[in-house]
């Protein structure tokens, strides 16, 4: 029997979560989750599809800990990592920069790469590359596949990848766009593109994930043109906890006249801007609740949450030129119908409408939400990132195309 599961990690600097598929029929065999590694606190959950959840909790002092003990999860299950049935093991990193256009099988030299690129994703590389070391140390010899956040924003022309800035500073500093989500803005292109039954390449899409973080792309005929994350995950649409744009010079600001350090104004941006900077809660689902108890703060964070997506759509209109669908995706993206409604509202002149019925109506399948004789389809698409690792891992181990 030909090996045909996967085992797709996805490492943070505190936390991993995974997925054993099957890439014979796309199932799931187990996903889990340790979090809290390195405090007293840790926790490992895990759900096989074979039974119920088991959950351990007690330290887990780091990441080899943590993916031992996973190990012997799967092992109980019957699915150990030493199974003849695994054929790789598939890792997100966050950052491949402009070096690393394809998922790439791991040796020494791209160890060394994704280390050179941890100055541009200092909070992510490093806890990736762990995650990795620790799996190549498990079973060092199965194939280990990188596949990286920025990858599929690599094909943005020149014009939409550089800041406008003195391009000697830039290139010293190795600073242009590189946008992040890419994983999940290919899968859920091309699965728009499949829900409009065409060919990827036949379709120009606008894609709205809408998590946590968020960001938006334009894809023309199955490749990334534009996306709003930059150097890094901080610019573009309004987050949870994220400011997104605003003119670089607040940052001057607050250093000159606020009298704060870069690592405040980091932690400013980054964690205590964006929705809970502008009401005190990052979670849609609070916000909403809040908008129609008559909250003014939370309807003003909503309604700049709105006025910003709503200009990434038109700004990609521009740039796409045609736009066969807009699609939502990501936890708001795929469970926040008033989002939906009010970042498509008005846009009426653009072939652009949402059918109220169709949009209130929640599922796990993707779906069209705008009326049938719409000009430009709108969405709702889950996003599914382990599912988009794993397909790309197992084709480049197995040499094959689109398996899925
Ligand atoms: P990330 O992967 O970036 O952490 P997710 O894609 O899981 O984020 O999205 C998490 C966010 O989705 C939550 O913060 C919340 O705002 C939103 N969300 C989840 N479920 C719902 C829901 N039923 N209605 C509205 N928003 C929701």
């Amino acid at each position: 029997m030909t090996a045909s599961r996967v085992l797709v990690l996805n490492s943070g600097s505190s936390s991993v979560k995974y997925q054993l598929l099957d890439m014979r029929d796309g199932g799931r065999l187990a996903v889990g989750l340790v979090e809290r590694i390195g405090e007293e606190t840790s926790r490992l959950k895990h759900t096989p599809a074979c039974g119920e959840s088991r959950e351990r909790t007690g330290p887990i002092a780091d990441h080899d800990a943590a993916l031992k003990a996973v190990a012997e999860e799967l092992a109980a299950d019957g699915l150990g990592l030493d199974s003849p049935e695994l054929a790789a093991i598939g890792h997100r990193v966050v950052h491949g920069g402009k070096h690393f256009t394809e998922p790439t099988v791991i040796d020494d030299t791209v160890l060394a790469e994704i280390e050179r690129l941890i100055p541009v994703a200092p909070l992510h590389n490093p806890a990736n590359l762990t995650g990795i070391r620790t799996a190549r140390a498990l079973r060092p010899d199965l194939p280990q596949v990188a596949v990286f956040d920025t990858a599929f924003h690599t094909t943005m022309p020149e014009s939409a990848a550089r800041y406008a800035i003195d391009v000697e500073t830039a290139d010293a500093h190795r600073i242009r766009r590189y946008g992040f989500h890419g994983t999940s803005h290919a899968y859920v292109s091309r699965a728009t593109a499949k829900l409009l039954g065409k060919a990827p390449d036949e379709v120009n899409v606008i894609v709205l994930h809408l998590g946590n973080g968020a960001s938006a792309s334009a894809v023309r005929a199955g490749r990334c043109v534009d996306t709003s994350m930059g150097l890094t995950p901080l610019e573009g649409l309004v987050m949870g906890t994220r400011s997104g744009d605003m003119d670089p010079a607040v940052i001057f600001h607050l250093m000159r006249v606020g009298g704060m350090s870069a690592d405040e104004i980091d932690t400013l941006l980054n964690k205590k801007s964006g929705l809970i900077g502008l009401c005190g809660d990052n979670d849609m689902r609070e916000i909403r609740r809040r908008v129609d108890a008559g909250d003014e703060r939370a309807k003003l964070a909503f309604d700049i949450y709105i006025h910003r997506l709503k200009k990434y759509i038109g700004a990609y209109y521009a740039v796409l030129g045609r736009v066969d669908a807009v699609a939502f995706t990501a936890g708001v993206g795929e469970n926040a119908a008033p989002v939906r409604e009010a970042a498509v509202a008005g846009l009426e002149e653009l072939g652009l409408a949402v059918d109220a019925e169709r949009n209130a109506v929640r599922g796990d399948e993707p779906r069209l939400i705008s009326p049938d004789d719409a000009r430009v389809k709108v969405a709702v698409v889950p996003t599914d990132e382990e599912m988009e690792i794993a397909t790309q891992t197992y084709a480049l181990v197995k040499g094959s195309e689109n398996l899925t």
